[in-house]
């Protein structure tokens, strides 16, 4: 076990140990850490729905009337009538004809891509997907073709060597996670029809945000029904937790059978489905939130141009401030925390090498004076 010492000294020396902080407050703007408050940039409860009272009371009932555990996997006997009824609303909200809840998106992820490509067939991914992308591309033992970020011509030169395959499969985040861009859906479309490809998105962080009713990126480029497969989690603006596929019916049939991490797994607790459904609702019905978080998204940016930080190509919530080296990031980071300020450092391996940031994300809670109080700090 010698390795593990040695191993937690070299993070330690460069920059890139972690440690767990412990909030005593529920998931909000402002959060308590060790019994002081502190205002938080680093949520992805965009929308402030994690500590709704509704969502909360939702919860609630659905303990009353299912109780803690699901006791099985959904296909011996842990499905219940609210794990249908959350599916339901998915597929309505994402305008496909069916839906599969997964306990996170992470499972989701690896699990989804797993059941439909193996060896012999490529996948063929942004070179800054997300980390469970890359999981569930492993995982399937098919081969990783990478072209560089959110560059069509790479794509395409991509696809061209990628004809020998047996199927291809090409997977995008749509908002990208660590540097709140937008992926070039239309173009990415069209390739995949040119190229016979399969495309699956990962919605997570647009799923209530972009478009006008919060569908996501589809809807944000009209491109509802031309993109297979719909990945997206439960666990940002929706503020519960849990990871889903929205696709056709064969397609979500297809992954009950043969995705194993839906397979193999407990079926997720009654409270957090409830959450999710009356998040939903509250996300279709209540444009406003969306429309606060775009404002502030607008008013950071313009601020943020003021001060010559580089916020690489974000358009979105996710605003990346560029430092670069990484015990530099963790010492700012540290002094916004000493002055009242939660933003951690985002370092290798999450993000490249000299690509260590701090990660701003905006909640719809955030008012300009919470704004420019980070701002003067930074
Ligand atoms: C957060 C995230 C996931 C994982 O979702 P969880 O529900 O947190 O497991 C997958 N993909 C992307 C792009 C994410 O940002």
């Amino acid at each position: 076990m010698e390795f593990i010492k040695a191993e937690l000294k070299r993070l330690k020396n460069d920059g890139l140990y972690r440690q767990l902080r412990a909030l005593e407050t529920p998931q909000n703007k402002i959060v308590r850490i060790a019994g002081k408050e502190y205002l938080a940039f680093c949520s992805n409860n965009y929308l402030g729905l994690a500590d709704d009272l509704r969502l909360k009371e939702a919860a609630a009932r659905a303990i009353e009337k299912y109780g803690c555990g699901t006791g099985a996997s959904r296909l011996v006997s842990g499905n219940m009538k609210i794990h249908q009824e959350l599916e339901k609303k998915i597929a309505e909200f994402k305008k496909t004809d069916a839906a599969i809840l997964f306990p996170t998106g992470y499972m989701a992820n690896i699990g989804t891509i797993s059941a439909l490509v193996g060896p012999g067939d490529a996948v063929i991914i942004d070179k800054l997907n997300h980390a469970s992308i890359i999981d569930g591309c492993r995982m399937s033992r098919a081969k990783i073709l990478v072209y560089k970020h959110s560059d069509i011509n790479s794509l395409e030169t991509v696809l061209e060597n990628a004809k020998s395959y047996a199927k291809r499969l090409i997977i995008t985040d749509t908002i990208f996670s660590m540097d709140g861009d937008i992926a070039p859906l239309p173009e990415i479309v069209a390739l995949a029809k040119k190229y016979n490809s399969m495309l699956m998105i990962d919605d997570a962080h647009a799923t209530g945000l972009l478009g006008k009713n919060g569908r996501g990126a589809l809807e944000h480029f009209d491109l509802e029904n031309h993109i297979e497969i719909v990945m997206g989690t439960l666990s940002k603006a929706i503020g519960s937790i849990g990871g889903f596929v929205a696709g056709s019916k064969n397609l979500i049939d297809y992954l009950r059978n043969k995705a194993r991490s839906f397979i193999y797994t407990t079926a997720p607790p009654p409270a957090a489905c409830a959450a999710s459904i009356r998040a939903i609702e509250i996300i279709e019905s209540e444009p406003d939130r969306r429309q606060r978080l775009w404002e502030n998204v607008r008013y950071a940016k313009d601020m943020l141009k003021k001060t010559g930080y580089d916020t690489m190509n974000s358009a979105t919530q996710i605003i990346p401030v560029l430092i670069g080296v990484a015990n530099t990031t963790v010492e700012k980071s540290n002094f916004l925390f000493h002055n009242g300020i939660l933003i951690p450092a985002i370092r290798p391996p999450t993000v490249p090498k000299e690509q260590s940031r701090l990660r701003i994300t905006l909640m719809s809670q955030h008012t300009k004076s919470d704004i420019d109080r980070l701002l003067s700090l930074l």
